[in-house]
């Protein structure tokens, strides 16, 4: 895989747009500590799809767009595109046709990356694939950083085997390895769920088979059903039709016995008005006798009440008489004694007036007590 050109624009501290352009044969950077040298090796790491924050110095991936400066504002975007010469049609489908081919990675602040190869958007996984079987890649020990070498030194073996196999260029088949891999067990899933698909399935043919014979069964039972409540029907119209039939006769006998039953009905209110014409008079005579009836009660009661108080009256004179027949009792007995009381009284008055005669003469005392005792007679 022969690499042509590198461009970065807003990448680490590369704020401008910048171009390096890979000849056949050495390339070279020198520059000063700081001046950006790892971050050239980086940007080649991050095009291919490096999809560690901390591989590339950051905390995040973020990170890698051009934070500013003293006197430059930050950018929110970077990108870094590198080209790479195709010219042997070594690149997988489907980029075999292309001489060139414009491998692209932009990552804006806050919203993660984009890929493009040829301008079209691919997955991040498609970029390190076409890496990955040409044997190189973000991850690729042709790529050495500082201090790589004495880090290689001191591995594992196990990682060691991993660089090898990177060198040798089986590290794209593993990769194709592990996806053969994972879409067959995919489709061992699948398979496995059409295995239940197809139980279900027989279950329900022989469900549905078990419900068309009963449907079929159904059909014939409903046609006979039918048949049946057909003759019912037949039968039931014809006991209908020779009822309506009966039902006319007895209508026409009814019609006429109601034509009878009406003539017979004028006649009774005939006779019914005769009969109300005779009433008049017994009616009239009726009225008089209530009226007279009434008054003859209305008098009765009056005579009631008046001999209620004449007896009343009777009661009151026979206590009136009682009570005056032992007024005169009493006053006769008062009269008897006045007399006896005027006899004594006349006596008294005889042999006053005796004495008096007989007496020299008469003083003012004496003549008082003759008129007091004159008095006492009268009274
Ligand atoms: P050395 O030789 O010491 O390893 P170097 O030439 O490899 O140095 P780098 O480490 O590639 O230099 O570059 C470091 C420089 O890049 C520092 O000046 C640092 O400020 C700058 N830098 C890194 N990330 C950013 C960023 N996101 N925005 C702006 N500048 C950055």
């Amino acid at each position: 895989m022969q690499f042509q050109r590198l461009r970065l624009v807003g990448f680490k501290s590369f704020v401008d747009a910048q171009e390096f352009h890979i000849e056949p044969g050495l390339t070279g950077i020198v520059g000063p500590n700081g001046c950006g040298k790892s971050n050239v090796l980086e940007s080649l790491r991050w095009v291919m799809g490096a999809n560690s924050a901390k591989a590339m110095r950051g905390q995040g991936m973020d990170d890698v767009i051009f934070a500013g400066a003293a006197n430059r504002p930050p950018r929110s975007h970077a990108e870094v595109q590198l080209t790479i010469d195709n010219a042997q049609r070594r690149a997988p489908q489907p980029f075999t046709d292309s001489p060139i081919l414009e491998v692209s990675r932009r990552i804006d602040r806050g919203q993660g990356s984009t890929y493009r190869i040829n301008g079209k958007e691919v997955r991040a996984r498609d970029v390190q694939l076409l890496f990955a079987d040409a044997s190189t890649g973000a991850n690729s020990p042709a790529l050495v950083r500082q201090g790589q070498i004495s880090e290689l030194i001191a591995a594992k073996p196990q990682n060691r085997r991993r660089i090898l196999e990177e060198a040798g260029g089986v590290a794209g088949l593993h990769t194709r390895r592990h996806e053969a891999e994972l879409r067959l067990k995919a489709a061992e899933a699948n398979l496995e769920r059409l295995d239940d698909i197809g139980r279900e399935l027989e279950t329900t043919l022989s469900r549905l088979k078990r419900e068309a014979r009963q449907a079929e069964k159904y059909k014939k039972i409903s046609a006979e059903i039918r048949a049946l409540q057909a003759s019912l029907v037949y039968v039931r119209w014809n006991d209908a039709r020779l009822a309506a039939e009966v039902a006319a006769q007895e209508l026409a006998e009814a019609d006429r016995a109601v034509v009878e039953a009406t003539s017979a009905s004028g006649r009774a209110q005939t006779a019914a008005l005769n009969a109300q014409e005779a009433l008049k008079p017994a009616r009239e005579e009726d009225a008089v006798a209530g009226a007279l009836l009434h008054r003859a009660s209305l008098e009765r009661d009056r005579l009631d009440m008046a001999e209620q108080q004449a007896r009343a009256e009777v009661e009151r004179l026979k206590a009136e008489g009682a009570r005056i027949a032992a007024d005169i009792e009493r006053e006769t007995g008062m009269a008897g004694d006045a007399e006896s009381e005027l006899a004594r009284l006349t006596e008294a008055f005889d042999r006053v007036s005796a004495e008096i005669a007989a007496a020299p003469a008469r003083g003012p005392q004496l003549d008082a007590a003759l008129l007091a005792a004159e008095d006492a007679r009268r009274a």
